[in-house]
Formats: structure tokens, C-alpha cells, sequence
């Protein structure tokens, strides 16, 4: 596929004070070619022009369980247990056409939303895998753990037999990459999370877990084992080296587990909108992490909790909800939650697709003629405190354009929501 990306303004590192500047861009097969002035193309498949185009690295979700987007609305205003019981009861009923399905208007909504790929966290990943590729998106595919759940579909025995495949699946996909992914320390036995450990160092894949995620967790943490959970964690031996650990939410840790995920390096996937809904009451400690040296990634978790997948909105109730707990609109700024966002969880995993002539090719295109992003006096803060899902014109990822000027090309937008307004009452109703 050839593309010309001509005279946009492109943000290379603004969290390292470098200047958005005007631009062309040529994209060839999978890679950037040329990055410059004058970059151009004789007869390129694909244009997209224009100086109010704003160019970047689409943003990676770094945490989200992408078919539970079948059940956005489903349960709201409930706290996690509750809210946990309405889920898994309607969730025994997914079977691989739902969660197809449900992946499927997930792809669809994180294309629209200019997300370039995401570390999912669910079962049967495989078909999920199946959907993420068709659609052209990156993905970190988190085979779920969970011995009491899917009981009916074979449990914890299904689940390593779907991992085992899963790792098979993804080995030629220049897109797919398998994780495992225990659901947390109080669902999993030690025994189980020790195993996951274990195939993650033999498979040299990354492994991801729910933790401390609400007070009530902590305090059943301590009371049963001394320690709360990233320390217990710690304790048993699942931090190891050499495997990229990604611990989700971590709302209730203390600066003593700050320290571990530092010392680790290990990626924190926090998401601000599905902890003040399901009102946990913890702030992941954002400006200690990054200090500590821990990876700061921003997830909008599954749907279900969030209402959506969309990262722009997440970047301003991140940024705001740790200016708003710690009375200090200076302590997360602007420039941090987009780097956070659109660069850290790329970097960390992803590094050959960052915007650089040679690399990879993904970039998401945002549009700012519209009002509300007007006047531009500084596009980052555009970009984190005014912008939407809604305003990403094109999406490229891995030299494939998904999406331009709002028509998604790689999936069949109209079908799939004819198949969504079709089916799902039925779901709901047997
Ligand atoms: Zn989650």
C-alpha cells in the first residue's frame, strides 16, 4: 500500500518540548520512507492532506477486555462485586460467536477512535486474535486464567488449552502477540499464578494481572496473607526477569509496592474512568510510579465499567483525576497523560513502530478544523483536554490504512451494527 501524507502537522515527542512541525510523509508496504518537506509520491493509493491534520502515534490501550463491549450498559451504578455478579452471570453465555461478536464492534469502535491495537484481557483469545487481525489492529492477546469461571466450557483446563493455541496463532501475525493473564491474586490460586509465571518465561511472552484494584481487596489481601497485593505478589515470586509483567488498576498500593513495580520495570495499565464509576475510591499514585520507574500506561477497561473505548476522552479524566485528588493541577500535566497514552505502552512493547523514517508504520490523524478544537495555542492541550474519539480522521497501523476521512476500510461498519441491534436482545432474553 502506498500512502502520502501531505503538508500535516506531525507530533514528534512533545513531552520532550519538540515543536509540532509541518510535513509530508510517505508510507510504503509496511514502513515509513521518508519524513520531510518535500516527501512525495508519483501516483500514491492513498492522500491525506491538509495543515489542520495533526499526525501522532495512535494510542495502544493498554488495558481492556474488548468482548464485553457487548454489555455497555448492561449493569451501571453498582460497586465491583455487584457489579461483577450481573456481569459473570450473563457472560457464561458467551461462546465463541459472541465474543467474536462483541470483538468485532470493539475493533470497530477503537478504529473511530483512532486506537492503534490493544492488551486485551479476556478467554478464547484466539478468536479475539482472529478479529483484531482482521481488522488491522495490534494486539497483546491476554489468555484469561480464571478456575471458576466458564465452568460450563471447560474452566481452567480450556483456558491453558486456548493459551497453548493462542501462542501457536500469533507466531507469523506482524500484528498479534500472546500474554498470559491470571485474573488477579484473590480469584487465582498461588498455585495457578505461579504457572502463569512459569509459561511466560517459557514462551517469553508478556503476563498481565488485576491488582489491587478496591479497598475491600486490600484489606482481604492483608487479613489473609500479612501483606497487601502487588507486595504478596512480589512475595511469591511472580515478578521475575526478563518477562513484562502488566499489572492493571493498582488504585490501593502503597509506596512500599510503588517501590516493587519500580524495581521490576514493571507497566502499570490504569483506567481513571472504569475506578470513579464503579467508585473505587483509590488513585493510582501516577507521579510516584513514573518516579519510582515503573511504566505508566492508560486502559479504559472493558465497556461494561467504562462506558468506551475511547482514549482521548480517558487522557482528560486521567489527567484531571489526579490534578483534582491531589490538589495540584501541576503534578500529571497535559504532556505526560498523552505520552502516557500514545507513546509509553509503544515503547515499551512496540518500539520499531514509533514515527521514524524505516519504522513501522502506524499513525492516527486527527482533525482539528472543527470548533471546539479551535484556536490551536497548543495543540497538546487540545489534544488531551478538548479532543474526541470523534475527531480522528484516518488511522494507519502497520503500513495499512483502517480508516480515512471517517470510513473505515478494513472492517464493514454498517453490517456489524445491523448484526449488534439484531442479536443482542436475544443474548439478553434465553
Ligand atoms: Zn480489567
Amino acid at each position: 500500500m502506498e500512502i502520502l501524507l501531505k503538508d500535516i502537522t506531525l507530533l514528534l515527542d512533545p513531552h520532550k518540548g519538540v515543536e509540532p512541525k509541518q510535513v509530508s510523509l510517505v508510507i510504503e508496504d509496511d514502513r515509513i520512507i521518508d519524513i520531510s518537506s518535500n516527501a512525495n509520491l508519483p501516483s500514491p493509493e492513498f492522500v491525506i492532506e491538509g495543515r489542520a491534520l495533526i499526525a501522532l502515534p495512535p494510542a495502544l490501550n493498554s488495558h481492556t477486555h474488548l468482548p464485553m463491549t457487548l454489555l455497555r450498559g448492561y449493569s451501571d451504578n453498582k460497586v465491583l462485586y455487584e457489579w461483577l455478579a450481573d456481569i459473570w452471570a450473563i457472560e457464561g453465555k458467551f461462546d465463541a460467536k459472541w465474543i467474536e461478536l462483541g470483538t468485532k464492534l470493539a475493533c470497530l469502535e477503537a478504529i473511530k477512535a483512532g486506537t492503534g491495537g490493544a492488551f486485551d484481557f479476556y478467554f478464547q483469545e484466539t478468536v479475539i486474535g482472529r478479529v483484531l487481525e482482521q481488522a488491522g489492529l495490534r494486539g497483546w492477546l491476554g489468555a484469561g486464567l480464571l478456575p471458576s469461571a466458564f465452568v460450563d466450557q471447560g474452566g481452567l483446563e480450556s483456558q491453558l488449552k486456548d493459551f497453548e493455541q493462542l501462542v501457536l496463532d500469533v507466531e507469523s501475525s506482524s500484528l498479534l502477540n500472546a500474554a498470559i493473564a491470571p485474573h488477579s491474586q484473590t480469584t487465582v490460586e498461588e498455585e495457578y499464578l505461579l504457572q502463569s509465571k512459569d509459561l511466560a518465561a517459557k514462551h517469553d511472552i508478556p503476563i498481565s494481572i488485576h491488582a489491587s484494584e478496591t479497598r475491600k481487596e486490600v484489606l482481604d489481601c492483608e487479613e489473609k496473607h500479612g501483606v497487601p497485593p502487588v507486595e504478596r505478589l512480589d512475595q511469591i515470586g511472580f515478578f521475575q526477569e526478563g518477562t513484562k509483567e502488566v499489572i492493571a488498576h493498582c488504585a490501593w498500593i502503597t509506596q512500599r509496592e510503588v517501590e516493587i513495580l519500580g524495581k521490576h520495570e514493571a507497566m502499570v495499565a490504569w483506567c481513571p474512568t472504569s475506578a470513579q464509576k464503579l467508585a473505587y475510591g483509590g488513585v493510582t499514585p501516577i507521579p510516584e510510579l513514573r518516579k519510582a520507574g515503573a511504566t505508566v500506561a492508560l486502559g479504559t477497561d472493558g465497556t461494561a465499567s467504562n462506558n468506551t473505548l475511547d482514549l482521548f476522552r480517558e487522557m482528560r479524566e486521567a489527567v484531571n483525576m489526579v490534578s483534582f485528588a491531589r490538589w495540584d493541577p501541576a503534578i500529571y500535566p497535559a504532556e505526560e497523560v498523552l505520552e502516557d497514552t500514545h507513546w509509553t505502552f509503544r515503547r515499551y512493547f512496540h518500539p520499531e513502530s514509533l514515527i521514524k523514517v524505516g519504522n513501522k508504520a502506524d499513525l492516527v490523524v486527527m482533525d482539528f478544523h472543527t470548533p471546539h478544537l479551535q484556536p490551536i495555542h497548543n495543540v497538546v492541550s487540545n489534544l488531551v483536554y478538548a479532543a474526541n474519539g470523534s475527531d480522528v480522521h484516518s488511522l494507519i497501523v502497520d503500513g495499512q490504512i483502517l480508516m480515512q476521512d471517517r470510513q473505515v476500510l478494513s472492517l464493514d461498519e454498517e453490517k456489524i451494527i445491523d448484526e449488534i441491534e439484531g442479536k443482542i436482545p436475544k443474548l439478553i432474553s434465553d
